[in-house]
């Protein structure tokens, strides 16, 4: 059937892409190997081949993508997780090199903390270093992940009880990394409960914390002068590959006090939280959960007036969406 099209190329004529295509379908390898070998034979019948000398060179094992049948990847905090040192990575190019060697095939994990710059730096540092050495570097999901490095960060919480919205916020923040694993953001923040809306400027930096603990740390200020300041801190303690405890701490500190919003100047509000999630895939991960949330100040004093505790424990389930 593929034969037609495989004499049409051993003999030097061009082959359509509708041509390619059901050589593609056909599956015939050994066919299409021969043909191959074939057309190499008439353009090279010289009996000398070549070869490349290369290497692999893994920077990294630390990927975001859990693809099911990869053993090499480690989760994001995982303790057999690496990124190789620069000196340690030029060190085999350099033993590549002195072996004879004149490529360096370079792929890696999906790290979902480097920037592009990270990995500029690592492309001039080898080129600067090793100008001889062909870079035959990075997959096609590497560089898809690329594309993502400045990214848009989307934070949104909300709590619905007996009913009624009684928290809902929404952040648009623009990400960008300024040290290795921290990000500096800046955007904006829409309240749309309790109270009536409110808009604040909000400025801030994320990042993995000593400890491989996650933290945020923003600040906020809207249009009428009020301001308002956030600590959130998390840790993934990995039970399953896909099965991930998490403890979790928020702090909420306002300027100002503002009971209709349920705002205390001070130390407003906090939140310990327990949540266990399955990620279906990394950014889809459904979850149940045990939240004990504190009010202090006026705002305590509020509650406590109004017949209410200034404390609450309650079991949420959700779904947590990263994209
Ligand atoms: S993207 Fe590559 S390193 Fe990451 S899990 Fe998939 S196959 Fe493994």
């Amino acid at each position: 059937m593929i034969q037609c099209i495989l004499d049409k190329a051993v003999a030097g004529e061009r082959i359509s892409a509708e041509e390619g295509l059901e050589l593609i379908a056909s599956r015939d390898l050994a066919a299409i190997g021969r043909a191959a070998d074939a057309v190499t034979r008439r353009l090279h019948p010289e009996p000398i081949r070549t070869y490349n000398i290369d290497r692999n060179i893994n920077y990294t094992n630390i990927c975001s993508a859990v693809c099911d049948f990869c053993a090499f990847y480690r989760r994001p905090k995982h303790p057999e997780g690496y990124v190789l040192p620069r000196e340690v990575l030029l060190e085999k190019v350099r033993e590549t090199v002195e072996l004879g060697g004149d490529q360096i095939l370079m792929q890696g994990g999906l790290h979902p903390d480097f920037k592009l710059e990270w990995y500029e730096e690592l492309l001039q540092d080898i080129r600067s270093h090793f100008p001889q050495v062909n870079l035959h570097a990075f997959s096609p999901p590497e560089l898809h992940a690329f594309t993502k490095v400045n990214k848009l960060t989307i934070r949104t919480e909300g709590e619905e009880r007996d009913g009624s919205t009684e928290r809902a916020e929404l952040q648009l923040l623009w990400t960008r990394s300024f040290a290795r694993w921290w990000d500096v953001v800046a955007g904006a923040r829409a309240d749309f409960a309790p109270g009536p809306d409110k808009n604040w400027a909000a400025f801030g930096v994320q990042g993995l914390a000593p400890y491989r603990f996650d933290l945020e740390a923003t600040a906020f200020f809207s249009d009428g002068g009020d301001s308002a300041a956030r600590i959130e801190a998390d840790y993934d303690l990995l039970i399953g590959k896909r099965l991930i405890l998490q403890p979790q701490l928020e702090l909420n500190w306002y300027g100002q006090t503002d009971l209709s919003r349920g705002q205390s100047a001070g130390l407003s509000s906090g939140e310990a939280a327990l949540r266990l999630r399955y990620e279906i895939r990394r950014e889809v991960a459904p979850y149940i959960g045990l939240v004990h949330e504190r009010l202090w100040g006026d705002n305590a004093d509020a509650m406590r007036a109004a017949g209410r505790e200034a404390d609450d424990t309650s079991l949420v389930a959700g779904i947590r969406l990263r994209f």
